[in-house]
C-alpha cells in the first residue's frame, strides 16, 4: 500500500478537560464514559477512525494526577506509556487553565519531537475575546504546538481537527485491520457503562471503591444475556450500593441496560451482583484481575 499514513494520537491532559468527550465525537460512538467526575476514565481506551489512505488511532487515557492509591499508579503507568509511542499528541486544556499550572508530562512533551496538537476545550462557555487571549498564552507557551479552540460537546472545529492530525500521520501501513475501531471487547464496554452509572447515581467515595467485572455475556437470538459483578472495597459499602429494598442497584441497572441497549442494538437482559473485594485499590492481585496490569 504506497501513501499510506497511520498513527497512534495520544490524548492527554488533566482529569476533567474533555478528553472522553472528544474521543466520542470523533469516532461517534460512545466508547468512552463521561462524567463531571475526576477519573471517570481508568484504562487506556483505542478508538479507531479509518479512511481508505489513512488510520487515526486515538487513545483516551486518564486523566494526570497524582497517584494515591495503586490503582492509581497503574493508570499514570498508562499514562507513561503513552508518552513512547505517540505519533501525534493532542493535549487537552480547558479555558481558564494556565500553562504553569500542568503537570510535568506537559514539560517533557514540550521538549519532545512529537507534532503536538494543543486544543484549548469547552470554548463555548466563554466570550470570543476570552479565547483569543487564552489562545495567545498558550501559544506564546509553547510555540512549536498548533494551537487550537475547541469545544468538544458542540464538536466546533472537529473536521479541522481531523485533517490536521491525518496530516501529521507517518506514512505507514495499518496497524489494526480496516474493520476495527477498538482495541477493547465488548464485556469491557459493559463494565464501563455500568460504571458511569455508578459515578452518576452516588456521591463521595462510592463511586471510586467500584469495580464491574462482567461475568457472562451470551448472545441468546435477539437477546444478549449479561451478568455482571459490581465489587466494592468494604462490607459496610454493600448496603450503600444497593439502597433501601434494593432500590439503587435497580436503578444502575436498569440505566445502563437502556445505553446497552442503543449501543448493542439488541434487547438486554442484565443481571448484577454486589461483592466484597477488601482495599482492592491496593491490593496487586485484584488489581490484576481487574484489568490494571499487563502481566
Ligand atoms: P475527561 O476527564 O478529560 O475525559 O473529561 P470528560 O470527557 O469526561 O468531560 C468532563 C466534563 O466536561 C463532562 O461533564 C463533559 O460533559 C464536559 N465537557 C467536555 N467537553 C466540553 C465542552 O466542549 N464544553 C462544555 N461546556 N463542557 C464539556
Ligand atoms: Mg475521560
Amino acid at each position: 500500500m504506497s501513501n499510506h499514513k497511520a498513527g497512534y494520537v495520544n490524548i492527554l491532559g488533566k482529569p476533567n478537560v474533555g478528553k472522553s468527550t472528544l474521543m466520542n465525537a470523533l469516532i461517534g460512538e460512545r466508547l468512552s464514559i463521561i462524567t463531571s467526575k475526576a477519573q471517570t476514565t481508568r484504562h487506556r481506551i483505542l478508538g479507531i477512525i479509518n479512511g481508505d489512505d489513512y488510520q487515526l488511532i486515538f487513545s483516551d487515557l486518564p486523566g494526570i494526577i497524582k497517584p494515591a492509591y495503586k490503582m492509581q499508579e497503574s493508570m499514570m503507568e498508562f499514562v507513561r506509556n503513552s508518552l513512547d509511542d505517540a505519533d501525534v499528541f493532542v493535549y487537552m486544556v480547558q479555558m481558564g487553565d494556565k500553562p504553569e499550572n500542568q503537570p510535568e508530562e506537559y514539560e517533557k512533551i514540550k521538549k519532545m519531537k512529537v507534532p503536538v496538537l494543543l486544543l484549548m476545550n469547552k470554548i463555548d462557555l466563554f466570550e470570543t475575546n476570552d479565547v483569543n487571549e487564552q489562545e495567545l498564552i498558550w501559544q506564546t507557551d509553547f510555540p512549536q504546538a498548533k494551537v487550537m479552540p475547541f469545544s468538544a460537546k458542540f464538536n466546533l472545529n472537529a473536521n479541522i481537527l481531523l485533517l490536521d492530525l491525518i496530516e501529521f500521520l507517518p506514512e505507514s501501513e495499518p496497524y489494526f485491520d480496516k474493520e476495527e475501531w477498538t482495541d477493547k471487547p465488548e464485556r469491557f464496554f459493559v463494565t464501563e457503562v455500568i460504571r458511569e452509572k455508578i459515578l452518576m447515581n452516588y456521591k463521595q467515595e462510592i463511586p471510586y471503591s467500584c469495580e464491574v467485572v462482567c461475568t457472562s455475556f451470551v448472545e441468546d437470538g435477539d437477546l444478549l444475556r449479561i451478568s455482571a459483578d459490581i465489587y466494592v472495597e468494604r462490607e459496610s459499602q454493600k448496603p450503600i450500593l444497593i439502597g433501601k429494598g434494593g432500590e439503587m442497584l435497580k436503578k444502575v441497572g436498569t440505566q445502563s441496560r437502556v445505553d446497552l441497549e442503543k449501543f448493542f442494538g439488541k434487547k438486554i437482559f442484565l443481571e448484577t451482583h454486589v461483592r466484597v473485594a477488601d482495599n482492592w485499590r491496593n491490593n496487586e492481585s485484584m488489581l490484576r484481575k481487574f484489568g490494571y496490569r499487563d502481566h
